[in-house]
């Protein structure tokens, strides 16, 4: 074995594929039962309807490098992402625009009467000057919007007020002016043909590669645990950084999701793939259904059945799956001294969102995996 990759997510299996194509042994283990991290889907047995397991996940990417490399695992349907949100018993596009405003005004705004209207009502608080997230935002949108569409949902995906989040939670609230509800603006968008999964298996089809799953780095009852293994052969980490120094600068803190899903005997349950609810009344942040995700699948899926799941979010304890840092002050300074005792580690990368301690779009993850091989580890 000529490399070990800890984690079998984007991160992980990118490495892997590089050092393997290029003529390396390369070992990859996974703590879970399956390859692929957060990205990984699976078939609903029931209906056979593809599910995100730990979430929606919509591929997205400006990077020429990043699809080109996407390309030659999988192709891509043409899907293009839209959200919605529920306030008040009514239904509204998402992020903010054009079509937003005047609905949520009863008005015909033109884009320069919408911008207008915006700045003079975020005129109340002055950005620079900010104690909390609730002036930040109305700083940045005025206040009938936060209070629509930002403040009940921020509060149930930090569960906490507003006026107790610091500021800098939010460094910008897109508007757009104009009627494009599309989510995403990168370059390139859409789902993988046949799954995130199939994508994920043709990434370590390689005789190069053995891969090793429900087995943890940190497990002394299986042989290539941490101890038998550092300075024996390069080693990848993409599990989480505080972990692998024993928590000795303190547990970085993150949020995590809890997901409920259920089959519907409905042709479809809310007319789109990702719904959001804005006020404090839905406990959840928002519920997928997935069908809505591969309309090209249509003759495939079940035509009175569908799978929705209902996404809740909240402070993770230490045996919860990390999802989103929360980026204290104190975790910033954790990650400060987790930096330079990794920096001492020889032979050790870390890289990913647990082992960098960043939220990573998946294009983000794949890219910072082919500049380390490319740059670090040819
Ligand atoms: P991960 O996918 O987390 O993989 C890390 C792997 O390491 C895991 O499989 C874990 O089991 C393993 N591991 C950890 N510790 C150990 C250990 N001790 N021993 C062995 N294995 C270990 N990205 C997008 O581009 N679009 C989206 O729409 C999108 N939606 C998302 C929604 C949610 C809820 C979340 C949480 C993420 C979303 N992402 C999305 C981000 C995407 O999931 C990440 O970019 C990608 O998963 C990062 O890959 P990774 O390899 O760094 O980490």
């Amino acid at each position: 074995m000529d490399l070990l990759v800890v984690g079998s997510g984007f991160f992980g299996l990118t490495v892997a594929e590089r050092a393997a194509a290029s003529g390396r042994k390369v070992t990859v283990i996974d703590r879970r039962d399956h390859i692929g991290g957060n990205a990984y889907s699976e078939h609903e047995p029931q209906t056979g309807i593809e599910v995100h397991r730990y979430g929606a996940h919509l591929f997205h990417t400006s990077n020429p490098a990043v699809w080109e490399y996407a390309n030659r695992f999988t192709t891509f349907t043409n899907y293009v992402h839209r959200v919605f949100t529920t306030h008040d018993g009514v239904v509204f596009p998402m992020p903010i625009n054009l079509g937003t405003i005047n609905q949520f005004f009863g008005a015909a705004y033109s884009p320069a009467e919408a911008r207008a209207l915006v700045h003079r009502l975020a005129g109340e608080f002055d950005e620079r000057s900010a104690q909390n997230l609730e002036e930040k935002a109305i700083a940045l949108i005025g206040r009938p919007l936060y209070e629509a569409f930002i403040r009940n949902y921020t509060a149930k995906q930090w569960q906490t007020d507003p006026r107790k989040l610091p500021a800098d939670v939010i460094s910008r609230l897109p508007v757009r002016y104009t009627y494009d509800s599309r989510y995403f603006d990168d370059t390139w968008e859409g789902l993988p043909a046949d799954g995130y999964t199939a994508w994920l298996e043709r990434m370590v089809d390689h005789p190069n590669i053995d891969v090793r799953l429900r087995t943890d780095f940190f497990d002394e009852t299986q042989p290539l645990h941490r101890r038998a293994t550092l300075g024996r052969l390069p080693i990848v980490y993409t599990g989480p950084i505080d972990r692998y120094f024993d928590f000795a600068e303190g547990v970085l803190s993150w949020r995590t999701l809890d997901f409920e899903q259920e089959v519907h005997d409905v042709a479809d349950f809310q007319g789109t793939s990702v719904m959001n609810y804005a006020d404090a009344e839905a406990p959840f942040t928002r519920i997928h259904e997935f069908k809505h995700f591969h309309p090209e699948r249509a003759d495939r899926y079940p035509r009175d059945r569908t799978v929705i799941m209902r996404e809740y979010s909240r402070f993770a304890s230490r045996d919860d799956e990390p999802y989103y840092p929360v980026n204290t002050p104190s975790d910033r300074a954790g990650l400060l001294a987790y930096r330079e005792l990794a920096r001492g580690e020889d032979g050790v990368f870390f890289g990913g969102r647990l082992g960098t301690y960043q939220y990573l779009d998946m294009h983000m993850a794949i890219g910072s995996a082919l500049s380390m091989w490319n740059n670090r580890l040819t």
